[in-house]
């Protein structure tokens, strides 16, 4: 950027199409036309405007013609819309309690958090939108469950650090499906999956509603597209039926159904929300099957698939409708039973149409006798199952819905909807029936001519799985050994033998390896230290060691096949393959793995090759033994520091730790060059980047690097913090506003210079023009729609004063700080340290109980 201003006005760039946002080019270039823009006292090229605007009719057309002016700047927000528009939200957990019996967080401030809300979580890795979940508990993190469970005997109140939080996520369309294009921002999807999480993972509240029951929650149903942090479902994926069920919340099925029926009065007693299969007409399977409501008799049955035989509902292609009544039966409640359909073509009548056809006065009266008691055995059920519901719902049993959040009632249950009565019964899961038939099952068995004869082989080899094929590596015998005593065993070959052996004292091999002799040596440490003193070496300890000329060839062999190790084994031929699949899980992470693995062509994900090639080999080939410290050994070494300031947020770049840094980021998204906060976003900058980058920014200045002078760094892929809360709440990414605009209005020209004009006539900027319906129809995420009249507004502004822009960039700055306190907390990590949170609980109890635990 030697001379900015001479580049300041790329030729290519002056036609009057569109600017084209993905190209990397002209991010460049917008870069340089801004600081262009900043030195420009908006003189020079206001006559070349002037000429333009009277060619076209349109007011606006200078405005559209501007190139000089950017598109993409984060714009102010206004007083009204800055509530809501906080982002990233994080609990003080300093001095918060949880109470276990009422499960509510609360702080100083009051209750924080309690069951049920629906929350942001950090995703992982973080550059990914928000997960989704409803707190469902409150759990004692399990280190401290015995001690937690002692000191609630005299208080309810316990310190949040002892608890995690165990979450029900719910799923956005792009954690499931291939193509989100046409999915509303706002829609997620119920889940039975559950996690447990720290609580510091939290986010930030949001409100996640059942489509039906937006008109309770919401003051309208424009609200599901307009009001921040609002999602919506109707359906819930089974990660492991990999099927999608339809979610009926028990309220509205009473009140829209039938508010008077026990049977689902008592449903909404017990339960939150019911689901079935997607497609199953629960309603009318409802109101046919168990809802007394005489006056509704229907007579389109064609959806009922109830098998008129057995009873059950058919699930699968095993059956056949009757052509005339539309009744279904299973292929195998047939009288002889088929084994397969008939062809196409084929008409099929069940028994009662057979009788009608024939038409005599015996067949007629057959057939009336068998409908009415199929009507009575209908209406007998139902009374039944009703008496039952009410008798249950009198008995006053305490009634747990918590535990059933959503309960399975879909097709399998169709003949034993009474067990849903039972108190007991829970059926969080989906059924799914057992495959039958030659599609999914050998039939082969009675072709007895093609098989051969096998002699019966017994005790030939291992039989995996038992005692003879398994190996003890190490049981603790508390009658032999303290755990003290295991502990300074432990640490002391950690210290003595990890370094010689040029291993990381956590490895598992290392210490699966010192505990196993210990143990042969019936847990004496004495003569457990003597033999790890001749008997721990690599090649005992499987540990691949590699010579410079066998690394040269693994290395050769990763470059051309990848993590094909069979192939890259052969490259190694001094080498066994298991020693190849070792090391290669080491070398991985290695500088040079991360170079070599990281270019193979064959991997879909190449972060390394966008960096710059002399920052690669910065890094490159440091010794081969100088491994990374792991993940544990860092904490470890963290621990060493008393008081400090500790970044809480993992999803956003701790920039004033990174001042080389600051002024090299870039939105992925919009690629604007300043913003208060940089967030992180998969595929952007990662750790390992930073560190690289890290390393080479701390050369001694002016010196090149193979002649590229050292400031000459990469950009820095991230978010701003426009893309990035529209990237972490919605999964949506940010798209200029003209593209905006367009979409909004079909594409139509003329209707979307009518909305640009009417937008950019609004002097309120309180107030947006564009009709919350026309953004969901559209699809369109509403604080995009936001974000796109703000913009033009705001850079409407700009045109008219250019001089201006850098105040844009002056309240970027100034917000830094704000914005950087909310994620930078004082901190201290010995009391975050087990040991010390042990002896805490053991203070707490003997201060309430004056007991022994001191
Ligand atoms: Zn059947
Ligand atoms: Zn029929
Ligand atoms: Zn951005």
């Amino acid at each position: 950027m030697a001379n900015p201003y001479d580049a300041a006005l790329p030729k290519k760039r002056a036609a009057s199409r569109t600017v084209n946002y993905s190209e990397s080019d002209a991010d460049a270039e917008l870069s340089l036309r801004l600081e262009a823009l900043e030195k420009r006292n908006g003189l020079g090229d206001t006559k070349v405007k002037k000429a333009k605007r009277e060619d076209s009719g349109y007011r606006y057309q200078a405005f559209l013609d501007d190139k000089m002016t950017s598109w993409n700047f984060v714009p102010n927000l206004p007083p009204s819309f800055r509530k809501t528009s906080r982002f990233s939200n994080f609990i003080e957990l300093e001095g918060s309690t949880v109470n276990v019996q009422r499960q509510c967080l609360f702080s100083t401030e009051g209750e924080i958090l309690k069951v049920d809300d629906t929350i942001y979580m950090v995703s992982e890795p973080p550059g990914e939108p928000y997960y989704i979940g409803r707190v469902v508990e409150f759990l004692c993190r399990p280190e401290f469950r015995h001690l937690v469970k002692e000191l609630m005997k005299y208080t309810a109140e316990i310190p949040s650090k002892y608890f995690e939080l165990k979450m029900n996520w719910y799923y956005r369309p792009r954690d499931i499906h291939n193509h989100t294009k046409n999915v509303s921002s706002r829609l997620v999807y119920a889940s039975l999956h559950h996690d447990i999480c720290p609580i510091t993972s939290y986010r930030g509240k949001c409100t996640v509603i059942h489509k039906n029951e937006a008109p309770g929650t919401l003051h309208s149903q424009l609200e599901l597209i307009t009001k921040d942090n609002v999602f919506y479902y109707d359906q819930l994926y089974d990660r492991h039926t990999l099927k999608y069920y339809d979610v009926y919340p028990t309220d509205t099925l009473l009140n829209r159904v039938d508010s008077k029926s026990p049977f689902l009065y008592y449903l909404f007693k017990r339960f939150y929300h019911v689901y079935v299969e997607e497609g199953y007409p629960f309603h009318k399977v409802l109101k046919r099957y168990f809802l007394i409501d005489d006056n509704n008799l229907e007579t389109d049955n064609s959806w009922d698939n109830r098998c008129t035989t057995c009873k059950e509902w058919c699930n699968n292609s095993q059956f056949l409708k009757c052509d005339e009544c539309d009744c279904a039966v299973h292929l195998s409640c047939m009288n002889p039973p088929l084994t397969r359909k008939p062809n196409k073509g084929v008409i099929w009548l069940c028994y009662l149409c057979l009788s009608r056809q024939e038409g005599s006065s015996e067949a007629l009266h057959e057939v009336e006798r068998e409908e009415k008691t199929m009507r009575s055995l209908i209406l007998e059920e139902k009374r039944r199952l009703n008496h039952l519901a009410n008798s249950r719902v009198q008995e006053k049993l305490p009634i747990k819905r918590e535990s059933a959040w959503y309960q399975y009632v879909g097709q399998h249950m169709i003949c034993s909807m009474e067990d849903l009565l039972d108190t007991d019964l829970l059926l969080p899961y989906p059924f799914k029936t057992s495959r039958i038939g030659p599609k999914y099952q050998w039939s082969g068995c009675n072709d007895q001519e093609n098989w051969h004869e096998m002699p019966y082989q017994n005790q030939q080899s291992d039989n995996r799985g038992t005692s003879t094929s398994a190996e003890l590596n190490w049981k603790l015998d508390e009658s032999k050994i303290s755990a003290e005593e295991l502990e300074a065993y432990v640490s002391h070959c950690k210290q003595e033998f990890a370094p010689r052996l040029e291993m990381i004292p956590e490895s598992c091999n290392f210490l699966d390896m010192i505990l196993k002799i210990l143990m042969l040596c019936d847990y004496d440490e004495s003569s457990a230290l003597n033999i790890c003193e001749t008997d721990l070496t690599r090649i005992n300890l499987k540990e691949p060691t590699f010579t410079p000329e066998e690394i040269h060839q693994f290395e050769e062999g990763v470059a051309k096949y990848g993590s094909e190790l069979n192939h890259v084994s052969d490259c190694v031929p001094t080498q066994s393959l298991s020693m190849v699949v070792r090391y290669y899980y080491q070398w991985k992470k290695t500088p040079s793995g991360r170079e070599i693995w990281g270019n193979f062509k064959g991997r879909s994900k190449n972060k390394l090759s966008k960096m710059p090639k002399d920052i690669r080999e910065s890094t490159h080939r440091k010794s081969l033994r100088e491994r990374k410290l792991t993940k544990l050994a860092k904490e470890s070494s963290a621990c060493n520091f008393q008081r400090q300031s500790r970044f809480i947020d993992e999803s956003c770049f701790d920039i004033e730790n990174m001042p080389i840094l600051k002024n090299y980021f870039r939105c992925l998204f919009c690629l604007i060059d300043f913003s208060p906060m940089w967030y992180k976003v998969t595929d952007g900058f990662d750790e390992d980047d930073i560190e690289a980058q890290q390393n080479l920014a701390q050369r001694p200045p002016g010196r090149a690097i193979n002649g590229r002078p050292k400031n000459n760094l990469e950009k820095v892929d991230a978010l701003c913090i426009r893309c990035a809360r529209l990237w972490r709440r919605y999964g949506v990414r940010w798209e200029p506003p003209l593209e905006v605009l367009k979409r909004l209005n079909n594409n139509n020209n003329s209707s979307f210079l009518n909305s640009l004009a009417a937008i950019l006539d609004e002097t309120n900027m309180n107030i947006l023009k564009t009709e919350p319906q026309q953004a969901g129809d559209k699809l369109v995420e509403w604080e995009l729609v936001q974000d796109a009249e703000l913009l033009a507004r705001q850079r409407l502004a700009l045109t008219h004063e250019p001089g201006s822009f850098s105040k844009y960039k002056r309240h970027s700055a100034s917000n830094r700080s704000r914005l950087y306190k909310m994620v930078k907390r004082p901190y201290d990590s010995e009391s975050y340290r087990t040991e010390n949170m042990i002896k805490e609980l053991e203070n707490m109890l003997a201060e309430h109980a004056g007991n022994p635990y001191r």
